[in-house]
């Protein structure tokens, strides 16, 4: 069953992982909430009915845990937290239509009336189970309050994650050699009944569920193994006093995984009471047909694949639609550590004076929503110098300066034929990105679409005719009309500049509410000069930014290690906060370049080629070789590359890659392999094209 295609007739829903209310927040953790925003914005802009909804997530024991270090209350604590994420994220244009957290009284009260119809339907039960018990402290010892060693890998790990060694999510009584986190003494195991989620009774629904869910290609393919595989029940209680109290049970909280997610429903509620079921109705989303969205980090897919949906099924509310997980984010080629200070702070980019926009664009269009993205300074400034700065900025001023002084505004003449086609495409490509869950691919059409129009006002240099040629009024004409469906198009990405280009062409009405038809709606007569849309950044900010970066590092490295990973562990919630700390693996180490130089005689030797990839699969026999069917414009060919394990075979056809074409046949495992793809680092991140260059074109 496919669903039917964005704007639909139902109310949608766009959620964030909630942001665990714990740390502060750097731009790495953004990455999830902007392409939220983005995508939200751009629903809308489709004349979908949305709800943008998310919360802090306050429960669970890492609040516990630092909340008890720093002597406050759980609640004050966590509270805190909360009222910062809510300060911080309309800073960066990030607009929920509500923003509630989980402890409030409407997530308690929907949390435990989903218990209540769980247990009514039969999906809970009861079972003994050993758990972890400080004799000193005279305390059960929930998730982070114990640690030990893994039953599966061996290595260190806390109570409810292998989180040094394999990953695993552990059940309560799983870890070895149990030690207390309050008191440092060992710990032992004494028994004690717990309420347990019948996950297993519905592996039949999810097998089908899987089926129809949408997004990102790595939420709809990881679950499968899980799914399919051996389903675990969930132990969904736990013995501490932070949480929100089972039903009926005075020792017991809720394990915060399941509070969590409930907070989406809680926040859609909170947002149908204060604008009416006119306005927004949340039962016809979340209990008859709703089109529900969730934005994620990729570390949390299992939780919004596998064990939400079963929890929505069982208690009758609607099912996820779609799942966006987000790669992880890289600072200049290594992990974000918010413990070393290795970060770049949401306040502090505010306050080196950037504008949100900025931001919001790299993050969007960097990468493909599930790839790794890294952040550079660089990389910063020349995206922003290039493609805001050089192609939409310089667009739009020419073009609005040059009608404004030739014209007064707007010339009086139709808008061309040709112009209106290529406006329709930039709209068609921006309403495949919404359907095909791609923020990038909403950002691109824009930018693409201000590139076309440099070209066209380049290619016809108005400036060069006479005032009485109609050639003169009608590129003009073509121009502000692409300027405006610029301002339309690319609102979701970049509000603020929107809002300016808006005002520019002296637009009535709000820039962030019109639909998208309104790109092809006839400019204002009259309008004055107009302002830079966005300034350049000096190289010098690049090298000043890099040493602040750097000195921080160092100060907090010699404040020692010690404190370290106290903050990094604490990075456990629902939401992005946990996706964005790569692995070690995820660090490359960058060589130094080679001494020798070649001739440019040499490098014309290879003919380099854009391809596109037909089809993947792996090589029988070969747990690292896939076989790739590349089209390279002149024809297909079969090319063997060592990316089996580090891609998601089934997502690559149609990824441009760039090919070595007259490299010399190589065998692998008896399989031919006729060229080469170019990929970078150990993890064979595969090099493509940027605009949009068709297969077969050379690369020089
Ligand atoms: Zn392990």
């Amino acid at each position: 069953m496919s669903h039917e295609d964005f704007p639909t007739e139902n109310p949608a829903v766009v959620t964030c992982g909630l942001p665990y209310a714990n740390g502060d927040l750097h731009i790495g953790h953004l990455r999830t909430y902007v392409g939220g925003d983005i995508y939200s914005r751009a629903l809308k802009r489709l004349g979908q009915q949305t709800a943008f909804v998310c919360g802090s997530d306050m429960h669970g024991t890492p609040v516990a845990v630092n909340a008890a270090q720093e002597g406050v209350t759980p609640e004050e604590f966590a509270l805190r937290h909360h009222e910062q994420y809510e300060e911080t994220f309309p800073k960066f244009d990030v607009e929920f239509d509500n923003y509630g957290h989980t402890d409030d009284a409407t997530n308690t009260e929907t949390t435990q009336e989903i218990v209540r119809t769980l247990e009514a339907e039969g999906y809970v039960y009861e079972k003994e189970i050993p758990v972890a018990y400080d004799p000193d402290a005279d305390q059960w010892l929930p998730d982070r309050f114990v640690e030990g060693t893994c039953p599966y890998c061996g290595e260190h790990a806390r109570g409810d994650e292998c989180d040094e060694g394999c990953g695993r999510h552990l059940e309560p009584g799983e870890i070895e050699d149990p030690v207390s986190t309050i008191t440092g003494n060992s710990a032992e195991y004494r028994n004690r009944e717990h309420k347990f989620f019948a996950v297993s009774d519905l592996q039949e629904y999810l097998g089908e569920f899987i089926d129809r869910l949408e997004g990102t290609s790595n939420a709809q393919n990881q679950p499968r193994e899980w799914i399919e595989g051996d389903l675990q029940d969930w132990c969904i209680t736990r013995d501490m006093e932070w949480g929100v109290d089972y039903p009926g049970e005075e020792d017991l909280v809720l394990y915060v995984w399941v509070d969590a997610p409930i907070e989406y429903i809680s926040s859609t509620k909170q947002y149908t009471e204060r604008v009416g079921p006119d306005v927004f109705d949340w039962e016809t989303a979340w209990r008859e047909d709703g089109d529900i969205v969730h934005i994620i980090g990729r570390d949390i897919i299992q939780h919004h694949t596998v064990f939400w949906p079963a929890m929505l099924h069982a208690s009758g509310y609607v099912e996820p639609r779609a799942v966006m997980a987000s790669g992880f984010i890289t600072l200049e080629g290594k992990g974000f550590s918010t413990s070393r200070n290795r970060a770049v702070w949401a306040d502090e980019y505010l306050e080196e004076g950037f504008r949100p926009d900025l931001l919001r664009y790299y993050l969007a269009t960097n990468g493909g929503f599930q790839q790794d993205v890294d952040f550079s300074w660089a990389r910063f400034r020349e995206r922003v110098n290039n493609e805001l700065v050089g192609t939409v900025g310089n667009f739009a001023y020419r073009s609005l300066l040059f009608a404004a002084r030739e014209f007064g505004g707007t010339p009086d003449v139709d808008l061309s034929e040709s112009v209106r086609e290529r406006i329709e495409t930039a709209m068609a490509e921006f309403e495949a990105g919404v359907n095909e869950y791609s923020v990038r691919e909403v950002g691109d059409a824009a930018v693409r679409l201000a590139q076309f129009g440099n070209e066209y006002i380049q290619r016809n240099e108005p400036w060069k005719l006479d005032d009485d040629d109609p050639e003169k009024a009608q590129v003009i004409r073509d121009c502000v009309q692409i300027a405006k469906a610029v301002a339309v198009l690319f609102e979701p990405v970049t509000p603020e500049a929107a809002e300016n280009l808006w005002d520019d062409l002296n637009e009535d009405g709000d820039v962030h509410a019109v639909g998208i038809d309104a790109a092809l709606d006839a400019p204002a007569a009259a309008f004055d000069e107009p302002t830079e849309l966005f300034e350049k950044i000096p190289e010098e900010r690049v090298e000043e930014l890099n040493e602040k970066l750097e000195a921080r590092v160092d100060a907090a490295t010699e404040d020692g290690e010690a404190e370290a990973d106290a903050d990094d562990e604490a990075d456990a919630g629902t939401g992005a906060g946990d996706g964005d700390e790569p692995t070690e693996e995820a660090v490359a180490d960058v060589e130094p370049i080679a001494d020798e130089r070649i001739s440019f005689e040499d490098f014309q030797d290879l003919d380099i080629r854009v391809g596109e990839i037909v089809a993947a699969e792996g090589v029988e026999g070969a747990d690292k070789l896939a076989k790739l069917t590349v089209d390279i414009g002149v024809e297909e060919r079969q090319i063997v590359a060592g990316i089996k394990q580090l891609h998601d075979l089934d997502s690559l056809p149609g990824t441009k890659i760039v090919v070595v074409a007259n490299l010399e046949k190589a065998e692998l495992f008896g399989v031919e392999s006729n060229g080469m793809l170019l990929a970078a680092g150990d993890q064979a991140d595969l090099l493509t094209t940027h605009g949009d260059a068709v297969p077969g074109t050379k690369v020089q």
